[in-house]
């Protein structure tokens, strides 16, 4: 054979990611019917490396591997001929091979041959006594030969390895884990995953460099892991731009996080691999045959997403942070179900006083959600897990038509004030968003100017260029904005200033804090003088206390939200809280 034939052959072999993978059942099946067809004691899927015969399955061989001097199935791969040897001992050639030392005496090997003629290996019976083969033996031996490349074809092109990027794929990875539990159960391992980039970052990368540049990236990046990885050890590509493999048996949870710190900590100095700004390594140590592969995956995505908060971007699995993780998980999926069902879901409505008049001039919708089994389940907690999912327009959509019909009712009674509703920053990504608010308007036959839309400053920068586009048109279409929780994001004046709003709610934390100190005084003070000048109605929100409404009012502030009124209510509250509140404030007036 020539070395460039022998290359192609192991280039080949390598690909199909056979070498060194645990046993498994659909490969052991057909050495079992081997032995049992030829009633011989052993059988094997011989796999021809560059110095080795490796066993990808055996029966009656102690050893996974042989050297590969003198060895027949090395014959069988090289030639991708049937080799049958009557008696070793009669052969000139392998007289004094190894098996032959070994007491075998009868060798017969089907070739393991690839579409395009390479040979890998053997599937070989071999037995202790000299044996004659007949020409259906031979057949049966070469069908069974087949069937292992059937296998392996089957195993490399259906479903198991990720197209883009070459690698075994997440099913692979629970088939091989699986399968690892039955060849080495209760042996502790560390499995690591290399999570490429944050969902943000990705979006933001297709949207600037396009869909091919992410792609390119992600084969770039499987390569590097390819060439990494110590010879054996299989990377695979369990989800869009997410890697995982097993470290070595044996190794120290500590010591390889703080060997693989070090190797991120140098190739970003050198900037040798590419994405490792970007990169995030969980590792989570795991038992064989005891954990269930899907959890495998699960606690090393839930160590990866640690690992984005820490400083070195590795991070050890830990039960804790597993936990919520694991919440949240719940809850997204949960959220689902409860947008479906009628009894989980519901609005509160908190209203909103003009300081100066002390009259109710609104009222913001806010959401409350009782989960069949965890209860009331806070919104500061589900909403920011549900506003970065898929759900994120199912939920705005859901409120906004639940605000409305509410609306609805309340103009039938003959209350009618403007309603403000929260979005998420995910909605102004929907291209068709603006319409589909105008949609539900029409719906419930409300006015544009009672519904009031508040939204964070954050959101609006996250994604200036559509945010602004969907705004404007909601502003044409005679619906308000409001800046929500201002202060706490990032903002620039410049952008304030273009926002097509006309309400600017300061964050709760501050208006706390107005109390506190002369520097949180004129800290408020200043984002009224602020929000005033640039043409924005004022908001204080989280108002508590008579003494912080009186201040607030002295300071210029328009109106104020808060428990000092009253606690978000259900709606026939709502409406018996206002009469009393009306009722109250004409009293004082006239009184
Ligand atoms: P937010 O929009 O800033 O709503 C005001 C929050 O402050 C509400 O919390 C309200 O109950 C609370 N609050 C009002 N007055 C006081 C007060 O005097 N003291 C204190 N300590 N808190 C006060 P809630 O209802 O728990 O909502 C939390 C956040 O969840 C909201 O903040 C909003 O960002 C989000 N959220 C609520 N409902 C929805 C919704 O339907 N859609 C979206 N996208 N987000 C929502
Ligand atoms: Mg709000
Ligand atoms: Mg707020």
């Amino acid at each position: 054979m020539t070395v460039s034939n022998e290359r192609a052959r192991l280039d080949a072999l390598y690909q199909l990611n056979l070498l060194d993978t645990p046993a498994s059942e659909s490969f052991d099946r057909i050495t079992r019917m081997a032995s049992q067809l030829f009633k011989l004691p052993i059988a094997a899927v011989s796999l021809t490396d560059h110095d080795r015969q490796w066993f990808k399955s055996r029966v009656g061989i102690a050893h996974d591997a042989v050297t590969r001097t003198k060895a027949p199935c090395s014959q069988v791969a090289e030639t991708t001929d049937t080799l049958v040897i009557p008696d070793l001992l009669d052969n000139a050639f392998y007289r004094d091979c190894p098996i032959a030392q070994d007491g075998i005496r009868f060798y017969a090997g089907a070739p393991l041959v690839t579409r395009d003629g390479h040979g890998l290996g053997a599937l070989c019976v071999l037995g202790t006594e000299p044996r004659n083969i007949d020409p259906k033996e031979i057949a049966a031996l070469n069908d069974l030969a087949a069937m292992v490349m059937s296998q392996i074809e089957l195993q490399h092109a259906f479903g198991r390895i990720d197209p883009l990027s070459g690698l075994p794929n997440p099913t692979q990875f629970l088939d091989d884990i699986a399968d690892l539990g039955r060849d080495k159960p209760g042996e502790r391992r560390l499995a690591i995953m290399l999570d490429l980039a944050r969902p943000e970052q990705i979006n933001n990368m297709v949207r600037v460099m396009g869909p091919s540049h992410v792609d390119d990236m992600v084969r770039k990046a499987a390569q590097q892991l390819r060439e990494i990885l110590p010879a054996g050890r299989t990377a695979y590509h369990v989800a869009a731009t997410q890697f995982a493999y097993l470290a070595d048996p044996d190794m120290s949870d500590d010591a390889y996080a703080a060997m693989l710190e070090g190797m991120l900590k140098r190739s970003r100095a050198e900037l040798t691999v590419q994405l490792v700004s970007t990169m995030a390594v969980g590792i989570a140590p795991f038992m064989v045959g005891e954990t269930d592969p899907r959890d495998v995956l699960r606690l090393t995505h839930s160590a990866a997403q640690d690992a984005r908060g820490s400083e070195t971007s590795v991070s050890l699995y830990s039960i804790k942070s597993d936990g919520a993780h694991r919440r949240r998980f719940g809850l997204l999926r949960d959220f689902e179900n409860a947008l479906a069902a009628h009894d989980q879901l519901r609005l509160v409505y908190q209203p909103r006083v003009d300081l100066a008049s002390r009259a109710c001039v609104g009222a913001e919708a806010l959401l409350r959600w009782q989960h069949p089994t965890l209860g009331d389940v806070s919104p500061s907690e589900f909403i920011p897990i549900v506003e970065r999912s898929s759900l994120a327009r199912p939920l705005t959509q859901w409120v906004l038509d639940h605000a409305l019909g509410q609306l609805k009712n309340w103009s039938r009674v003959g209350l009618r004030m403007p309603l403000s509703v929260n979005i998420s920053a995910a909605n102004l990504e929907e291209s068709d968003f603006a319409p589909s608010v105008q949609l539900l308007l029409l719906k419930h036959g409300i006015r544009p100017e009672l519904l009031e839309l508040e939204l964070t400053e954050s959101a609006v920068m996250e994604n200036i260029g559509p945010a602004l586009d969907q705004l404007n048109t909601l502003y044409g279409a005679g619906i308000k904005l409001a800046i929500d929780d201002f202060g706490t994001g990032y903002s620039s004046l410049a952008y304030l200033q273009r926002l097509p709003a006309q309400v600017l709610k300061i964050d709760q934390g501050f208006i706390r804090g107005v109390l506190d100190g002369e520097r949180e005084m004129q800290l408020v003070r200043s984002m009224i003088i602020l929000s005033h000048d640039l043409g924005f109605h004022t908001v204080a929100e989280g108002v508590e206390t008579t003494e912080l409404a009186e201040l607030l009012e002295t300071m210029g502030c328009d109106e104020a939200q808060g428990y000092l009124f009253t606690r978000p209510l259900e709606p026939a509250a709502f409406v018996a809280w206002i009469e009393d509140w009306n009722a109250a404030t004409l009293a004082q007036a006239v009184g």
